[in-house]
């Protein structure tokens, strides 16, 4: 049984001569019309006639009268001209609650629902079909939307962190305390937020590159990169409230293990470490279900691992080259965890 097989054709291919727009295959762009089996003859993907042709579901952006079998472009109910592709859009969006549809109707509500769903990619991925065309433009505004949290979020966590170590230094030996706002203002003219979303959205453009690489390479799939665009998009939602948290619990752990040595600390740095392994795991594992259940291709997870290897050693060098004094801070975190204090 491969990988593409898991959906089982049922319906009849539609009468091509009532279908008046463009049918081409939903993952490599194959021209379908006049084929009456649902498989592809240039990429293998098994669909069905129904999602790929929704031509009975079409229907009046405005009255909601069916259009099947108009000749004429405009509804015979209201009037209201149309086009097939609009109306096929719109069919599309009407089915998914998701950012990339809905960003200028509900953008709140959209953000949150996609945000929460594509935390589960297997049931996510399992939801959206092929069929539906990616909104590019939609999908790069919910990183950068997710980005910008995220670059708000950090300072904030570093504010705490730094606060929160200097006030158990305090306990121990007695400074003069600066509050939470002066530590939020001495980060903020820091260069160490730019430098952690400078980190963040490498990652996250060398998990696009990575993957788009791969997708040249793929010749019998040539798959769309729109649809790599959809993939990368929802695998990172969890970056903006979980990166913050490990590098406040990070910056917590190194300033009281160098200024008190405290020997739990290792504990707590392992944690943190073992925290940005599991987010890098997190990404992959999403990854893996999006290429294995939403683009049907065998060896998804070994794309996934590949990609992600890459994103992380991309990330590591432009760090090494930008601030070694942080790749110095992550080995001597390490070290700390591996050897004590
Ligand atoms: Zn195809
Ligand atoms: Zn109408």
């Amino acid at each position: 049984v491969s990988a593409e097989s898991d959906i089982s054709p049922h319906t009849a291919a539609p009468d091509w001569a009532m279908v008046p727009f463009a049918v081409a295959c939903a993952r490599c762009g194959q021209d379908l019309r006049g084929r009456s089996e649902p498989v592809c003859p240039q990429c293998g993907l098994q669909f069905d006639w129904a999602e790929a042709v929704p031509i009975e579901q079409l229907t009046c952006a405005q009255c909601g009268y069916r259009l099947y079998g108009l000749t004429e472009p405009r509804c015979p109910e209201c009037g209201r001209p149309f086009t097939w592709q609009g109306a096929l859009a719109e069919y599309h969006r009407r089915q998914h609650f998701l950012f990339e549809y809905r960003w200028r109707d509900g953008p709140l509500r959209s953000l949150v629902a996609t945000w929460f769903h594509a935390l589960r990619p297997r049931r996510f991925w399992k939801r959206i079909s092929l069929h539906d065309p990616p909104n590019v433009r939609g999908l790069v505004a919910m990183v950068a939307v997710l980005l910008a949290v995220y670059f708000a979020a950090m300072p904030v966590s570093l504010s705490l962190a730094t606060w929160g170590a200097v006030q158990l230094q305090t306990g121990a030996g007695g400074w003069a305390v600066p509050g939470l706002g002066w530590w939020l203002v001495e980060i903020l003219t820091s260069d160490e937020p730019y430098v952690w979303l400078g980190v963040v959205a490498t990652w996250c453009l060398a998990s696009l590159g990575a993957l788009l690489v791969f997708r040249q390479s793929m010749r019998r799939y040539r798959v769309r990169v729109p649809q790599v665009v959809r993939v990368w998009a929802y695998a990172v939602p969890l970056l903006p409230p979980v990166c913050p948290l490990l590098l406040g619990g990070l910056v917590f752990a190194y300033n009281t293990s160098v200024w008190f040595s405290v020997a739990s600390g290792r504990w707590f740095t392992g944690a943190c470490y073992g925290g940005v392994v599991l987010l890098v795991l997190y990404v992959v594992w999403c990854l893996a279900h999006a290429y294995r259940h939403y683009l049907r291709m065998r060896h998804a997870l070994a794309v996934a691992v590949a990609a992600q290897t890459i994103a992380c050693l991309a990330t590591l060098t432009l760090l090494a080259v930008a601030e070694p004094y942080w790749i110095d801070m992550l080995v001597t975190g390490v070290y700390r965890v591996l050897c004590g204090p």
